[in-house]
Order: C-alpha cells, then sequence, then structure tokens
C-alpha cells in the first residue's frame, strides 16, 4: 500500500474519532471537508478549501488531529493546516505526495492573496455550508408570490424593484431596501423574490430570514463559540433577505457582525435585501455608518393602502379562497378597515367563516354584525393632540405644558402620562412623541413610559387615573 493510501487510512479513523467527539453538526460543518495532504519530516499537512476554515480550524481542532493522528501514527509529530490551492505546488514537489490529493477536494484555482478576511472564496468544496443554508433560511409561505400580489399606486415602485430584482441576470441595485409600516406586503414581496428565483434558477442560494433570527443565529453562534461558521454560511449566499431589520437597532455586536456581512457580500456583487418598518435614515438605533451604507442601493416605500387598492386585494382573496362575497361587502370593508392589509384579510377570513359556520349567505348587516369589535376599534383613531388635551385637563394644567421646559413635578408627571399614552394609543415613535412634546428627546419618552408603568404598579390610584383617561381617548 502508497505511503498516502495508508495515510488516508488513518485520517479515516481519525475523522471516524472527530465526529464522535464534536457531533454531526460541527463535523459537518468543519471536518467533512477536510483531507490529508502529505506527511513530511513529521509535519501532517491538512488541506481545507478556504482560509476561514484553515483559521478555525488552527484555533479549534489543529491540536486534538495532532493527538489523534499521532496515536494512528507515530510518525506525526506536527500538524499544519493549509489551504488547497496554496498547499498544491510544494506538495508536489514532495516524493509522498505523488498519489492525488483526495478527491473530495475540488480543485480550486490559484488567485491572488485576498485582501481582507472579508473576501468571500468560491467553495466548491463546502458541501457542508450548503447542507446548512437551508436550515438558516426560514421557511417560505407558497401564497406569497408575485402572482397573489395586487399591484396598486402604494406599493408600484416596491413590486417592481422587486420584481426586477428577482428577473435580472446581474445585480440591478444593492441593497434593494423596502420599508414601510405593518401588514403592508413587505414579506410577501421578499417571499416572492425568493420563490421567483428558486424557480428560474434552484442553483442560486437564496436566504431569507428575519433580523431576529439573524441575531438569535448570531448570539448562539457567539455562545458556541462558532462564528466562523456563522461568517462563512451567510458570506457564501447568492441572494441574503433581511426582514425587519429594525430589531437589529440596538444590539451592538449584532449590528456589526450584519455590517460586515453585509459589506462582504454587496462587495461581492450578491444581492442583498433588506426590509424595515422606516426608512434607513429613520432608523434608530442604527449606527450611522450602517444607515448611510443601507440607502446606498434602491429604496422603495410601500405607502398605506388606497382605497382602490384595499378594494383590489379584497377582490383577489375572496377569489382565491372561492368565497362568495357581495361586492357591497367588499367595499364596505375597504371603506372601514383601513389600517393594513393583514387585517382587511383577517376581517374577510372572519366574515367567511362565520357564513360557514352557521349556514347562511354573506350580507351586509352580517358583515358588521361580525366584525363590530374591529370596527370600533379601527374607527377611533387617537392623536397625540387629543391625549395632550385630555391629560392637561384631567390635571388641570396648561395645554403648553405639555411642551414646556418646566420640570416642577405638578406638570412633569402628567406630561409623563401624556407621552406613555402616545405610546400605548399611537402608532408613533418615540422619536415622534419626544418631538410633540417640546422637541423632547425619544429616550425621556422611554423614561416617562417606564416611570408610569412602574407607578402603575405601585400606586393603585395613579393607575386609576391612567387607565381612566385611556378610556376616555379610546371612546
Ligand atoms: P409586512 O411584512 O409589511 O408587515 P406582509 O407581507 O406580512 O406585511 O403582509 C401582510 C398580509 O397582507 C399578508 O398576508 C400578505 O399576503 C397580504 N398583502 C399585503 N400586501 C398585499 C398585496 N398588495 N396584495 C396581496 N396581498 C397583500
Ligand atoms: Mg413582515
Amino acid at each position: 500500500m502508497s505511503v498516502q493510501g495508508s495515510l488516508d487510512q488513518q485520517w479515516a479513523r481519525v475523522r471516524g474519532r472527530l465526529k464522535d467527539e464534536v457531533g454531526e453538526t460541527a463535523y459537518r460543518s468543519w471536518l467533512k471537508p477536510l483531507t490529508v495532504g502529505s506527511l513530511d519530516g513529521g509535519q501532517l499537512r491538512i488541506l481545507v478549501p478556504t482560509r476561514f476554515m484553515r483559521d478555525w480550524i488552527r484555533t479549534h481542532y489543529a491540536d486534538r488531529i495532532r493527538a489523534l493522528f499521532s496515536g494512528e501514527n507515530p510518525g506525526v509529530q506536527t500538524v499544519e493546516i493549509v489551504v488547497a490551492s496554496a498547499a498544491r505546488p510544494d506538495a508536489a514537489a514532495t516524493p509522498a505526495n505523488d498519489a492525488p490529493v483526495a478527491a473530495t477536494v475540488a480543485p480550486v484555482a490559484p488567485k491572488p492573496e485576498p485582501v481582507t478576511e472579508l473576501v468571500i472564496e468560491p467553495t466548491p468544496a463546502l458541501s457542508a455550508v450548503e447542507d446548512r443554508t437551508d436550515e438558516m433560511s426560514a421557511p417560505l409561505d407558497p401564497r406569497f408570490t408575485f402572482e397573489n400580489f395586487v399591484v396598486g399606486k402604494p406599493n408600484e415602485l416596491a413590486f417592481a424593484a422587486a420584481r426586477r430584482v428577482a428577473d435580472a441576470q446581474a445585480v440591478p441595485f444593492n441593497p434593494l431596501f423596502l420599508y414601510g409600516g405593518v401588514g403592508l406586503g413587505k414579506t410577501h414581496l421578499m417571499h416572492a423574490i425568493a420563490w421567483a428565483i428558486r424557480k428560474k434558477d434552484p442553483s442560486r442560494r437564496v436566504i431569507y430570514l428575519s433580523a431576529e433570527k439573524f441575531m438569535y443565529q448570531f448570539i448562539r453562534a457567539l455562545r458556541f463559540k462558532d462564528t466562523m461558521a456563522f461568517k462563512e454560511q451567510f458570506r457564501s449566499v447568492d441572494v441574503l433577505m433581511i426582514d425587519d431589520v429594525q430589531f437589529i437597532s440596538g444590539k451592538d455586536s449584532t449590528q456589526e457582525e450584519f455590517f460586515h456581512t453585509f459589506n462582504a457580500l454587496v462587495d461581492q456583487n450578491r444581492q442583498v435585501i433588506i426590509s424595515a418598518d422606516k426608512s434607513p435614515s429613520d432608523l434608530e438605533g442604527m449606527e450611522e455608518r450602517l444607515r448611510s451604507r443601507l440607502g446606498w442601493g434602491l429604496v422603495a416605500d410601500i405607502h398605506p393602502t388606497t382605497y382602490e387598492l384595499r378594494l383590489g386585494i379584497l377582490g383577489q382573496k375572496a377569489d382565491r379562497i372561492g368565497a362568495k362575497v357581495p361586492p357591497k361587502v367588499l367595499e364596505f370593508l375597504a371603506h372601514k378597515i383601513t389600517s393594513n392589509v393583514r387585517e382587511l384579510e383577517g376581517a374577510l377570513n372572519r366574515i367567511v367563516a362565520h357564513a360557514e359556520l352557521v349556514g347562511r349567505a354573506i350580507t351586509l348587516e352580517s358583515a358588521q354584525d361580525v366584525l363590530h369589535d374591529l370596527l370600533r376599534a379601527s374607527n377611533r383613531r387617537v392623536t397625540i393632540e387629543e391625549i395632550q388635551k385630555k391629560v392637561a385637563e384631567h390635571f388641570n394644567i396648561r395645554l403648553a405644558d405639555m411642551s414646556s421646559a418646566r420640570r416642577a413635578r405638578a406638570v412633569a408627571r402628567p406630561r409623563q402620562v401624556a407621552m406613555y399614552l402616545a405610546k400605548q394609543l399611537t402608532q408613533r415613535s418615540l422619536p415622534e412623541i419626544g418631538r410633540k412634546f417640546g422637541d423632547r428627546d425619544h429616550t425621556t419618552v422611554m423614561h416617562a413610559v417606564r416611570k408610569v408603568d412602574e407607578l402603575c404598579g405601585t400606586d393603585p390610584a395613579f393607575a386609576e387615573d391612567v387607565e381612566l383617561l385611556r378610556r376616555m381617548l379610546e371612546g
């Protein structure tokens, strides 16, 4: 048997032991792609496909590999981890290496030394990374396709941009940044892009996940000291979509990681698609450089729905579920439920479910009846001004003191209550609320919310006051 042949056998045994020690997942991610190179003067070369892996294996597994290997073969004194492409030329010069380098390492073309750590290498041998991408990507909703998306004025730009990204051969703009309020179709469009790309070219690797999941994965990787694997997985995708990126704000290390991943992908001309509830420049708690970088590609906003769009969506949705809904009822819903598409769909579903249950046709009256609670809520839109007015009246202070600089308890406390209610009863963000209260900082609002919460817990009379105000405002 040739020297290489017996080395391969020894390596197979070492790998078996390693697999038992580290477990299936780590094994597949890190150890499976390794192959054994040459043994030369006591130095054994282990070949890896990328520099990421080299560094990772060096710090985490090299000692163990050496110990196990020298147990198999006392001739092994040291272990050197080398990237396959770099290993080839001088490895070929050593006599021990005339047997072919193990077949699992695909040829990697020699290339110039990479400049930074962030360069994504083409990694044909990294099947382990591929294995894990599915695990990474959140499942896609089969209903969220372009075909099922109703286009109208409020979303036509976002829709066109999404289509372009899905259809284009080359990356048309990077990133595509979609933003808009809740339930207006951001997630729908992202899934639609993913479906379209998968259909057109299944070999392209598309990862879709929420920013929360991204964060969770990252924190987990930190905990298991597995951040290299984490990086590698993201940096070898063709299309990366991160939904609801506002959740990353304030989480510094995740933001940092996100920023690097983002840069690496954009530099390598991979498509990145981001969604958020605000434009890049309005994302609070987001580092300035990240905010500005997010706005470099195409920023497309989805505006609140119009009556026409709502009617269109209802019609399509009713058709799709095969429900007979009189046009009058659809019009009624499109008029009354204006908040977002999710609620609109929810209302339609309720009406249809109710009609099926009681075995009667849908009428305007039955619809009104079924939805009375929903309709009441959407009839009432409290404004910050109303809140300020009511709270000022209740505590008997001047309305002007809601925005004044006075800090006496007698005015500061009511002001905090008003901020608290503004947060609870309106959709306004903390900075927006702050602005309405004499240009105060969002941290002041945050503090007010906390303070009022705290007082409600300790002072029943105060809690009652707040509750009373809330009920009055909600009408
Ligand atoms: P977001 O991610 O912006 O909060 P989603 O994409 O989850 O909103 O949309 C909420 C619901 O509304 C989904 O069921 C989605 O299919 C539907 N929807 C939103 N916009 C449209 C549209 N233009 N046409 C059809 N369905 C829509
Ligand atoms: Mg969403």
